[in-house]
């Protein structure tokens, strides 16, 4: 072992501090989460059992208030069977905002429909509905809204109203802001279907998976079939996504030798969530799956304690904004009147400089910012003439831990 990582986790220690800087992805794995992977790698049998599934599923849509939640092995994966249940054809327009990542539009791509985009503001990275409005045409038939970084985006009920009167479809993109809530209501209930992310650097994590969730009947029917019809991961990725969760739980929050050890027997398989087939935008081998019923297991896990994870991600999101308050030059996002977010990062907008060279946020904040999003299409950057204020973000905003 490198004796200068075990200085290092001992003088953080020491200081009261957690032994690692904060990581982005798998903060929210604990040792719970560690030891069920640990046994279901040693219980190959007991993955074909589904009742973790529909147990996951049904706690799921009660924690979001949604009558009906279906998994699959993606965010991305979810959006396709939502497009799909909302009985989207090729040509069809989804206007959504510019300032996203790449497998949304992808998911669009792949259902045959055109994403149109629509900028941004700056306050809490939501579609501006001014500028929404204008890109509204004729062959439009859905919205798709967007919260992120565990922010309420500030246009949002506002969006829903405007497109309900034009007979418009509403999608809502919640993977960055799962358990969020505007006036008591959790983000994804205004929408027809909402979808969730499970990825690793998500609200609460499976290493992959995502959920569409709906309140309505006939169009949980569509979903349901689309998630029937969805094939299922073979062995070796089931075990390969559980190998993960003990990666990167050990990544996350274990000692160096701890993480050291995890590296040499998993690090081989670690997950990679968008590859580089789909930054180029084609649709990856093995894309569409349904979530596994061993990965439920650990979403049934996550779920007995995000509200607290999500309850201290506000608390030190409140210590980020006290301190970029008492300073110039950084913009702090809005928090929506009657909104609870979950902050899964403390997005700042900083002079584009800034964001270009980090070493002052290393010296002065004593973490590494996140740097989402580093595209308009992160991790693609995308000319969007119409969207000044995307790029703007894409230049400027950095976010910081709120976990770890
Ligand atoms: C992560 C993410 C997605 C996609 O979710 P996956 O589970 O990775 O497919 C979609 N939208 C936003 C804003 C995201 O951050």
């Amino acid at each position: 072992m490198n004796p200068s990582a075990i200085a290092r986790y001992a003088s953080r220690r020491i200081r009261g501090l957690p032994g690692r800087p904060p990581v982005f992805g798998g903060a929210t794995l604990g040792p719970k989460e560690a030891q069920e992977a640990h046994r279901l790698l040693g219980q190959p049998e007991s993955w074909a059992d589904p009742a973790p599934l529909r147990a996951f599923e049904a706690e799921f849509a009660a924690w979001t208030g949604a009558r009906h939640a279906y998994t699959f092995l993606g965010g991305r994966v979810a959006l396709g069977a939502a497009l799909e249940a909302l009985g989207l054809r090729p040509g069809d327009e989804v206007l959504m905002p510019g300032y996203t990542c790449i497998v949304v539009p992808n998911a669009i791509r792949f259902a045959g429909c055109r994403p149109v985009f629509a900028d941004i503001e700056t306050e809490t990275y939501g579609m501006d509905l001014q500028t929404a409005r204008q890109k509204a045409g004729p062959r439009t038939r859905a919205v798709l809204v967007h919260h992120l970084y565990g922010l309420v985006a500030r246009d949002y009920a506002e969006t829903v109203e405007w497109a309900r009167d034009r007979g418009l479809a509403v999608i809502e993109d919640c993977a960055q802001s799962s358990g969020a809530r505007l006036d008591g209501r959790p983000v994804g209930s205004r929408a027809d279907v909402a979808f969730h992310s499970l990825e690793l650097s998500k609200v609460l994590t499976t290493v992959m998976g995502g959920v569409a969730t709906t309140d309505d009947a006939a169009l949980a029917e569509q979903i349901a079939e689309a998630q029937r019809q969805a094939p299922e991961a073979d062995s070796a990725t089931v075990a390969r996504l559980l190998r993960n969760v003990v990666l990167h739980e050990a990544k996350a929050h274990g000692p160096p030798w701890r993480r050291r050890q995890a590296a040499d027997a998993h690090g081989a398989q670690a997950w990679v969530s968008t590859t580089a087939e789909e930054t180029r935008g084609e649709k990856p081998t093995g894309y569409g799956r349904r979530l596994p019923a061993a990965l439920a297991r650990i979403g049934l896990l996550q779920l007995g304690r995000v509200d607290r994870l999500n309850a201290e991600r506000r608390r030190r999101a409140g210590r980020w904004d006290a301190w970029a308050a008492a300073r110039e030059g950084f913009k702090r996002p809005a928090v929506v009147a009657g909104s609870v977010p979950v902050f899964l990062r403390y997005p700042l907008l900083v002079p584009p400089e800034r964001k270009a060279d980090l070493a002052w946020a290393r010296r002065q904040l004593g973490v590494q910012p996140g740097v989402w999003f580093k595209g308009e299409h992160h991790p693609v950057r995308a000319d969007l003439p119409d969207c000044p204020n995307a790029r703007r973000a894409v230049e400027g905003c950095i976010n910081l831990p709120t976990l770890g």
